[in-house]
């Protein structure tokens, strides 16, 4: 068996991937590394010799390289001294997956993908929202979110639908209000005996 178990979680931006995340970590006592966090903190950290590409994607919505995303994921599940990991928002793509299994199989175990299901507006409108309440995204804006979409549609569905394939996807309904959307997370989390 592979040391750490992993849980996937994945959906458009604003799918309430990061809202769900954290209720997870409350009630089932997972840990949540958020891929587009890390980076953010790479991005930010004096010295960083990938800053400036970091911040290149984030605003045009593409995607880091996966040796960048897949190391600062492993250092941070080795680094937390825990099993239990909710990896929000990767593997987005083609060159994610593959870097993530080239890296990871017999590290990490992936037991589940959790996938949001959110519409297009509903996406949009909560990030939209967020940027004005002050997330101080450099993506949470009209137009990274146009990009953010496109890219989700053209190179992260393949994704799930990878997943979907080994039986690994359980898709969650996200646009109802938090609370009702984790009804139906827990019943998920229930079946799952690690
Ligand atoms: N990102 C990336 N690889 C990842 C995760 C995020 O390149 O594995 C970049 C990408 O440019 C993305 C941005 O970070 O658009 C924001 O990602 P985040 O997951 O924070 O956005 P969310 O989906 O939660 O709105
Ligand atoms: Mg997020």
């Amino acid at each position: 068996m592979a040391k750490y178990n992993v849980v996937f979680v994945l959906g458009g931006p604003g799918a309430g991937k990061g809202t769900q995340c954290e209720k997870i970590v409350k009630h089932f006592g997972f840990v949540h590394l958020s891929a587009g966090d890390l980076l953010r903190e790479e991005r930010q950290r004096p010295g960083s010799q990938y800053g400036e590409e970091i911040e290149t994607h984030i605003r045009n919505g593409t995607i880091v390289p996966v040796q960048i995303t897949c190391s600062l994921l492993r250092r941070a599940m080795e680094e937390s001294g825990k099993n239990n990991f909710l990896i929000d928002g990767f593997p987005r793509n083609k060159d994610n997956l593959d870097g993530w299994n080239k890296a990871m199989t017999g590290v990490a175990g992936v037991r589940l993908v959790l996938f949001f299901n959110c519409s297009e507006e509903v996406c949009i409108s909560r990030c939209l929202s967020r940027g004005e309440a002050g997330s101080g995204r450099s993506d949470d804006n009209i137009q990274s979110l146009t990009k953010r979409i496109q890219t989700y549609h053209n190179s992260t569905m393949p994704i799930i639908d990878h997943y979907r394939g080994l039986n690994l996807v359980r898709e969650i309904h996200g646009e109802k209000s938090p609370d009702e959307v984790f009804e139906d997370v827990k019943q998920v989390f229930a079946e799952l005996k690690l």
